[in-house]
C-alpha cells in the first residue's frame, strides 16, 4: 500500500470499554451501585419480599404494638402493631421515588439555568441570577413547608415541591462552571473553528460541566430524600404512603421512644443513610469515569511512530503558489475599554504575509504580537476592539467582514495554533473528535466517515498516528498535544496558520520537531504561517522574515538573515545583544535596562526612547513612522531616517 493510500484508508478505531463499565470496575463505583441497586431491586419486589401487607387494614391487640423483633416480625411491629420489616420494604418504594423524581426535575431545571446564565453574559444571565439568588436567600425547608401546607400533602405534590425548589443551588453551581468553561480555550478554539452556541454548548460546555452535574444529582437524590422525611417527620408527608420519613415520625410522635421500641426508629434511619452513602460513592465514581483529567496516564509512553517517517510522508493536498502577499495587514490599531478610558494595545501596525513564508512576530511579553493575531482572527477578549487598519484577505478585509461571513473563512482559511495545547484542546472528548470537528463545521459534505477519515490523515501528517485517535488530551504528551493542535489547525487545509508560542513549555528537542514540522508543512502545502513568540533562537532557527514589536508598534521588519546580521533599530540591537551567538561564546550579553511601558503609561512620542541608549529631545516628542530601507526592510527609529538629523 502506497503511503497516500495508507493516509486515506479507513480508520477503524481501537474498541474502548464503555464507561458504564468502568465505573463497576472501581470499588466505590462498585459497592455503591451495588447498594443501590439492593434498594432499588427491594422496592421494585416489595411486594414478593414484604411478609406483610403494610397498607392492609388489621385488628391488632395491645400485645401486638411495638412488639419486639421475633421469628413472626423479624424487626418487630409499629405504633399500629404492623410489621415493621414489610413497611421499610415498602417505604424504599416512596423514599426512592421521591429522591429520583425530584433530582431529576433539579437537575434539569437547575442544570439549564445555570447553562444558560453562565454562557450568556450580559443581560440574560444577569436576571436569571438575580432570580436564583432571590430563591437562594429563601430557605427551602420553610417555603416547602408552607407550599405542602397549601398545595395539598399528595405524594405529586411533594415531589414538585422538592424538585422545583431545589434549582437554585443547582443553577448557580453550575452557572460557575460554566463561566469557567466558558473562558477556556477550547471553547475559544471551537468559536474560533467557526462552531454555533448551539453546538459549542452540546459538544463542549454540557460535557464539561455534566461530572459536576453528576455529582451533584448524587447530593440532590440524597437532600431530596431528606427533605421529603423531613416533610414527613414534621406530619406534612402524604398520609396515604409509607415512606421512611412517616416510619420516623409515627415512631417519634407514638411513644416508640418511651416504649423503648428502638426498632421501630433504628431500620428506617439505617434506610436512610444506606442510600446516602451508595449514591455518594457512585456518583464519586462516575465523576471520576466521566471526568478524564482525573486519570494518571499522563505519562503513558509516547506510541506514535517515527517522526523523521511521518515527515516524509506526502499528502494529498491542495499545492498551490499564487504570487504576491496572502495577508495584507495595514495600521491595524487595536484598543481596550479600561477605567480611565480606551488603552491602544496595537498601534498602526503593518506586515504582508506570503504564501510558503513564514513570518515571526516577536518582541517582549505585552508588545502586542498576540493581540496583533487575536484581532486579526476577530477574537479579541471581551473590552477589546479593532479601532482601524485593513486586513486584506483575497478579495476581504478581514476587519470589516460579517460576523457570520468572518466565522466562515477563520479556521477554513485562516487557522490559529492556540498557546497552550493542554488547554485549547476539551479534556472530555478525544483528539481525533476534536479535529474532525472542525471538518464537519466548515464542509458538512464530508461527512462523518469522511471528516474522521480526513482527521486520521491529520494525525499522521503531524506524527501523532491515527492508533491515537480516541485517546483523550491527558494521556498525550506535551509534544503530542501541540502536534494534535496543528493537525486541527491543518484540517481544513487553510492559507494561513497563525501560531501563538506554539513551543512555550516544551523541552527543546520537540520544540525542535515542532517547528520543523510547522516550517516544512508552510513550504509544502504553500501555506503562509504567522509564528508569535519572544524566542530569537525560534526565529532564527524558523522564520524567513520577522516583525520585531515594542509598545505595541512595529520597531522594525526584515529578513531574518539580515535583521540578526545588522539589527537597524536599538531594540532589536538590544534583543539580539541579550541572546546568545553560538559562533561566539565570549561574547558579553548585554540586557536591556527597564521594563516595557505599560499601555496606561505609554510614553510620548518613540516607546522605547525610556529605554533607549541612543535617545535625544526628537525622540521624546515625535512618533518615529516606519522608515523604509534601502534593502527592502522597515524600521522606525529617526536614527535611519533617509538623510535625516538628530534635529
Ligand atoms: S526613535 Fe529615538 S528613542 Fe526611538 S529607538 Fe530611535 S533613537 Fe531610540
Amino acid at each position: 500500500m502506497t503511503a497516500v493510500a495508507q493516509a486515506t484508508a479507513p480508520h477503524t478505531a481501537p474498541a474502548r470499554t464503555p464507561p458504564w463499565l468502568t465505573v463497576l470496575k472501581r470499588p466505590m463505583g462498585a459497592i455503591g451501585a451495588a447498594m443501590l441497586l439492593l434498594a432499588v431491586l427491594v422496592a421494585l419486589a416489595a411486594p414478593l419480599l414484604a411478609p406483610y401487607d403494610p397498607y392492609a387494614v388489621v385488628h391488632v391487640s395491645i400485645a401486638d404494638i411495638f412488639a419486639k423483633p421475633s421469628v413472626a416480625h423479624l424487626l418487630g411491629t409499629d405504633d399500629g402493631g404492623k410489621d415493621v420489616l414489610s413497611s421499610l420494604i415498602y417505604g424504599a418504594r416512596v423514599s426512592l421515588l421521591v429522591g429520583f423524581a425530584a433530582a431529576t426535575i433539579t437537575t434539569v431545571l437547575g442544570g439549564t439555568i445555570g447553562i444558560v446564565a453562565g454562557y450568556r453574559a450580559g443581560g440574560t444571565g444577569t436576571a436569571l441570577m438575580r432570580l436564583t439568588d432571590f430563591f437562594l436567600v429563601i430557605p427551602d425547608i420553610a417555603l416547602q413547608i408552607v407550599i405542602v401546607a397549601i398545595a395539598g400533602q399528595s405524594l405529586f405534590n411533594i415531589i414538585v415541591v422538592i424538585g422545583i425548589l431545589g434549582w437554585a443551588s443547582t443553577a448557580r453551581l453550575v452557572r460557575s462552571q460554566t463561566l469557567s468553561v466558558r473562558e477556556r480555550k477550547f471553547v475559544l478554539r471551537a468559536h474560533a473553528v467557526g462552531a454555533g452556541d448551539a453546538h459549542i454548548l452540546r459538544r463542549h460546555v454540557v460535557p464539561a460541566v455534566l461530572p459536576l452535574m453528576i455529582a451533584n444529582t448524587v447530593l440532590v437524590i440524597s437532600l431530596a430524600i431528606l427533605s421529603e422525611s423531613t416533610l414527613a417527620f414534621i406530619g406534612l408527608g402524604d398520609p396515604t404512603v409509607i415512606s421512611w420519613g412517616q416510619m420516623l415520625n409515627f415512631a417519634f410522635n407514638r411513644g416508640a421512644i418511651s416504649a423503648g421500641a428502638w426498632w421501630a426508629l433504628i431500620p428506617p434511619g439505617l434506610a436512610i443513610v444506606w442510600v446516602v452513602l451508595a449514591t455518594t460513592l457512585l456518583g464519586t465514581a462516575l465523576e471520576d469515569v466521566l471526568n478524564p483529567r482525573l486519570k494518571r496516564h499522563h505519562l503513558e509512553k509516547d506510541r506514535s511512530v517515527a517522526i523523521r517517517e511521518q515527515l516524509r510522508m506526502p499528502i494529498a493536498l491542495p499545492l498551490e503558489g499564487k504570487p504576491g502577499p496572502i495577508l495584507q495587514v495595514r495600521d491595524l490599531s487595536i484598543e481596550f475599554d479600561s477605567p480611565g478610558g480606551p488603552l491602544r494595545a496595537v498601534d498602526h501596525v503593518s506586515f504582508d504575509l506570503h504564501r510558503g513564508e513564514t513570518l515571526g512576530l516577536v518582541g517582549e511579553s505585552g508588545c502586542g504580537k498576540t493581540t496583533t493575531v487575536l484581532g486579526l482572527l476577530r477574537l479579541l477578549p471581551p473590552g477589546g476592539r479593532v479601532v482601524g487598519g485593513i486586513a486584506r484577505y483575497g478579495d476581504d478585509d478581514l476587519l470589516a467582514l460579517e460576523p457570520a461571513a468572518m466565522r466562515a473563512i477563520r479556521w477554513s482559511r485562516l487557522s490559529l495554533v492556540f498557546q497552550g495545547a493542554m488547554n485549547a484542546l476539551n479534556p472530555v472528548r478525544p483528539v481525533g473528535d476534536q479535529v474532525a470537528e472542525a471538518i464537519r463545521i466548515h464542509e458538512p459534505q464530508v461527512g462523518r466517515s469522511g471528516a474522521a477519515r480526513r482527521a486520521g490523515e491529520m494525525l499522521e501528517r503531524v506524527g501523532i498516528g491515527r492508533s491515537r485517535y480516541r485517546d483523550y488530551p491527558h494521556t498525550y504528551s506535551g509534544g503530542m498535544r501541540q502536534r494534535a493542535m496543528i493537525a486541527l489547525a491543518l484540517a481544513c487545509h487553510p492559507d494561513v496558520i497563525m501560531a501563538d508560542e506554539p513551543t512555550t513549555a516544551l523541552d527543546v528537542m520537540i520544540q525542535a520537531q515542532i517547528l520543523e514540522l510547522l516550517a516544512e508543512l508552510s513550504r509544502e502545502m504553500g501555506m503562509g504561517v504567522i509564528l508569535v513568540t519572544h524566542d530569537l533562537g525560534v526565529v532564527a532557527q524558523t522564520c524567513d522574515r520577522v516583525v520585531v514589536m515594542y509598545g505595541g508598534r512595529v520597531a522594525e521588519e526584515a529578513e531574518t538573515r539580515r535583521l540578526f546580521a545588522d539589527p537597524q533599530h536599538p531594540y532589536t540591537q538590544a534583543l539580539l545583544g541579550s541572546f546568545p551567538d553560538l559562533e561566539h561564546p565570549d561574547r558579553r550579553l548585554h540586557g536591556s535596562p527597564g521594563v516595557p511601558p505599560r499601555l496606561d503609561a505609554m510614553p510620548p512620542g518613540c516607546p522605547f526612547a525610556p529605554r533607549c541608549p541612543h535617545a535625544f529631545d526628537r525622540c521624546s516628542a515625535e512618533v518615529p513612522p516606519a522608515y523604509e530601507l534601502d534593502d527592502g526592510r522597515r524600521a522606525s527609529c529617526f536614527l535611519v531616517e533617509p538623510g535625516g538629523s538628530r534635529g
